[in-house]
């Protein structure tokens, strides 16, 4: 299935609304998801809409949730995210990010309770595109799903880290990934047809290492890819540096946050909320932003200069892959397998979008 981004946006809507939400909210979810699409991580994107849908319905998500300041001073804020979309709640969070830092020069921000955030790397470019820095550390409460480096037991979430940079003239500068082997979204697109994940990001409890995403979610014979089905986890990614900033994801954007770490489970089974740890940095406050960008526009064209380790290779800044696929995407339509399309065909089905909404298969 080949679809154009704005179907897509209008279909996925119209099942959120469908669904439960207001019409805006809907489209604001939808607008994330199919953002996510065209940058390439399909991992969050509209796979994850037949997801949403079965929390809002069980109460896990909330619509039309107001986020509230629990504590505020002038460069810092908690917002309490009270279960809702993180597609409402974390841009409320980095609005109030940006005009802390706009103001002060700097900014930290501790968002709990919301709802799946989805891609981290739209939050780090909504600031970039304001001017400034940004840092976040992210959490996934209730979601016990990666092995530790040196266990087999599930002790962390796939706690993303993201860095954006403002540099003007040129596709946002992003550096965006889950510190897991690959994002829990990864396995769920292979369950479904799409991409394989590689050979060794799984791991059983014997230690043996897989690429199947039946370790995670159990028999895939049907439709449900519920991780506590399965007996393994995916492991973490680079060795024990990248379990390290897996577990410091847990400490700042979970423990310290408030949104509570990913285990020993405390919240109602099913329910799981990212916590968001963030810094807002303006670069006038340390240098001349010209001279900065200066600096850095020079150091990438050394950095990319690296000769390529194999034939017809290139080295790539963070966000560069991203900004290549929206170009191709956007111009060409998003590539959806069967059975992520079927899955959503059935949602839609299932809460009542008219069949004449339902776009037809290319
Ligand atoms: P990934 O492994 O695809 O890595 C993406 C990062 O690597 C990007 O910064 C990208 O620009 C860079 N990159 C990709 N290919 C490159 C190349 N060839 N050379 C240099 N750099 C390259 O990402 P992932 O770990 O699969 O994460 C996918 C998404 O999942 C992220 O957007 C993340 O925020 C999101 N996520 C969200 C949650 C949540 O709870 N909300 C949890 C986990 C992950």
């Amino acid at each position: 299935m080949l679809i154009s981004a704005e179907r897509l946006r209008d279909f996925a809507a119209d099942i959120f609304t469908a669904a439960g939400t207001s019409r805006e909210e809907g489209e604001r979810v939808a607008r994330y998801l199919v953002e996510a699409n065209l940058a390439g991580h399909d991992s969050h994107g509209v796979v994850r809409v037949p997801r949403y849908v079965q929390w809002l319905h069980s109460g896990f998500i909330v619509a039309g949730v107001t986020p509230v300041i629990e504590r505020e001073t002038p460069i810092t804020a908690v917002v309490d995210g009270r279960y809702g979309f993180g597609q409402t709640v974390t841009p409320v969070a980095v609005k109030l990010g940006i005009e802390k830092a706009k103001a002060s020069g700097l900014a930290a921000i501790a968002l709990k309770n919301s709802a799946h955030l989805g891609r981290v790397g739209d939050w780090g470019e909504m600031a970039a595109a304001e001017g400034l820095v940004a840092i976040h550390y992210v959490n996934v409460h209730g979601s016990l799903l990666v092995a530790p480096f040196g266990g087999v037991d599930r002790r962390l979430s796939t706690a993303p880290h993201c860095i954006a940079v403002p540099l003007p003239n040129r596709p946002p500068v992003v550096l965006d990934f889950a510190t897991s082997y690959v994002a829990e979204g990864k396995v769920l697109v292979a369950s479904r047809g799409g991409k394989r994940i590689p050979d060794d990001a799984l791991i059983r409890p014997d230690g043996s290492v897989s690429g199947d995403p039946a370790v995670l979610y159990g028999p895939l014979t049907s439709n449900d890819r519920t991780p506590e089905n399965g007996e393994g986890a995916i492991r973490a990614f680079g060795l024990h540096k990248g379990s390290g900033l897996a577990f410091m994801c847990e400490i700042l954007g979970g423990a310290l946050t408030g949104n509570g770490t990913c285990g020993p489970r405390e919240q109602a089974r099913g329910r799981i909320t990212n916590g968001m740890l963030s810094f807002y940095i303006r670069p006038d406050v340390i240098d001349d932003p010209a001279a900065f960008v200066a600096r850095a526009e020079r150091y990438i064209a050394f950095y990319k200069s690296s000769r390529p380790a194999e034939a017809g290779g290139e080295v790539l800044i963070p966000g560069e892959m991203e900004a290549r696929n929206r170009a191709e995407r956007g111009a060409k339509g998003i590539p959806l397998p069967d059975e992520t399309w079927a899955s959503i065909v059935a949602c839609a089905e299932a809460v009542g979008v008219a069949s004449t909404r339902i776009p037809a298969a290319a």
